[in-house]
């Protein structure tokens, strides 16, 4: 058995975990990051792509921001497609210069595990029969089996950045931890297409058959999404039926609709609500996907995971310094604050622009109200921008030691 000892133990390396090692790496805090899959693996998973504004000032001002500044797509506004009309949201305008970024996850956490690699502290990939214990000890401790041999780091702290499939929250004792659940009954068929994006903004679309979203990943790569039932199999939609589908919904009355293209990539993903409260168990600290899920219709998943691991790494820093406690103390509520406002603009956002299977023609027409105030009114267009593009930070950069 190898015994190590660190700092801080990081169970996964997605956004949340190799932003953390990051940031307790700027600061001089050890950490050894732990994750089960092969770093192609990690890298090549296709997932979130929009950036708040303060995701990407935070990436920039962790030095990490180089290629986000160079290739990222900024978007100063969005279009709400409904009557087969598009309007269109000016977000900057409207938040005084705020805007999102598209910039895949993948190529967020390629730049990040290349800062890792960089600084030269431990990232272990594949590694197998991973497990945390001793939790509300004071050297917590990681387990896991790499290379053929048994590993155990022991820490101070533990970080559980491993997504909502994960060890680290089923490792809590369920009477120290509630759970805050709805699923939805309706999923999204992503496709990415080789295909020149067609708007430069995104695109959502409330249609009598159902929702869909046109985005993009690139200059040369549309991002597009149909809602289709929950558990629909892949296989029932070949790539012909998926543009006759995503032409029909899209298509607007001045003739706007998606290029079409080869498509290289297509999957089914439900969608649910999600938050296991508190997020802190003894000496492990929950962090992005593990302690909470939202529906991707507001694109709050990985920025929320990046808002996390920005409180915890205040109250890290501020532990180390002088072993202050408190800003750990209140890691949870702080976090919960910012998650839950993400919950409801993620259920507002969903639940506006889908078809429920079980809705009545009075829902419909509320919803098609819904969007027209939502798309007059200059007050609820700014209350849809200040959210989308990112509520205020929970705590100060200067704070995490930036
Ligand atoms: C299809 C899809 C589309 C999405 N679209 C958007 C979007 O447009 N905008 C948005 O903001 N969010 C979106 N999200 C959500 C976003 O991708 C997540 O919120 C984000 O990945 C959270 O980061 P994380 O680091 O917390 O978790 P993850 O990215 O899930 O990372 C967790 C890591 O832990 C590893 N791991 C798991 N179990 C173990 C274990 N036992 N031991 C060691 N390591 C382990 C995993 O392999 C993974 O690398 C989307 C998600 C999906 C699935």
């Amino acid at each position: 058995m190898r015994v190590l000892r660190t700092q801080v133990g990081i169970v996964g390396a997605g956004p949340a975990g190799l932003l953390l090692g990051h940031l307790l790496h700027l600061n001089g805090i050890d950490s050894v990051i732990v994750e089960n899959r092969s770093r192609d693996y990690v890298i090549d998973r296709v997932r979130a792509g929009v950036l708040e504004q303060g995701t990407v000032d935070l990436l920039i001002a962790m030095g990490v921001g180089e290629r986000l500044q160079r290739e990222g797509l900024r978007h100063d506004g969005l279009y709400i497609s409904f009557r087969g009309n598009r309007h269109h949201i000016d977000m900057a305008e409207l938040t005084g210069g705020k805007a999102i970024t598209v910039y895949g996850q993948n190529e967020v956490v390629k730049d990040l595990i290349d800062a890792r690699i960089a600084t030269t502290r431990p990232l272990y990939f594949e590694a197998e029969d991973v497990s945390v214990g001793a939790l509300e000890s004071s050297s917590p401790v990681i387990r896991f089996r790499h290379g053929g041999a048994d590993h155990e780091i022991r820490c101070d702290f533990l970080a559980g950045c491993d997504g909502f499939h994960g060890v680290c929250r089923p490792s809590i004792p369920e009477r120290a931890i509630a759970t805050y659940e709805r699923i939805y009954p309706f999923g999204w068929l992503g496709i990415l297409a080789e295909a020149a994006p067609s708007s430069t903004e995104l695109v959502y679309t409330c249609h009598e058959r159902g929702f869909a979203l046109f985005s993009m990943r690139s200059p040369t790569i549309t991002r597009l999404y149909l809602q289709v039932p929950p558990d629909e199999p892949i296989e029932n939609w070949p790539d012909e039926a998926i543009w006759d589908e995503m032409l029909a919904r899209m298509t607007t009355s001045d003739g706007w609709k998606p290029r079409v293209g080869r498509i290289v990539q297509k999957s089914v993903t439900p969608m649910r609500s999600f938050v296991a409260a508190p997020m802190r168990h003894g000496r492990l600290f929950l962090a992005g996907d593990s302690a909470h899920i939202v529906p991707p219709t507001g694109a709050k998943g990985l920025n929320l995971a990046a808002s996390d691991v920005l409180v915890l790494a205040r109250a890290l820093k501020a532990y180390y310094e002088d072993r202050s406690t408190g800003w750990l103390d209140e890691y949870s509520d702080v976090c919960l604050r910012r998650v839950w406002k993400a919950q409801r603009f993620s259920w507002w956002m969903t639940t506006t622009l889908h078809r429920a299977p079980d809705e009545s023609a009075f829902d419909h027409q509320r919803q098609l109200a819904d969007l027209d105030y939502l798309t007059g009114s200059r007050a609820a267009m700014t209350s849809l921008a200040e959210q989308y593009v990112g509520l205020p930070a929970e705590v100060s950069f200067e704070s995490a030691g930036l």
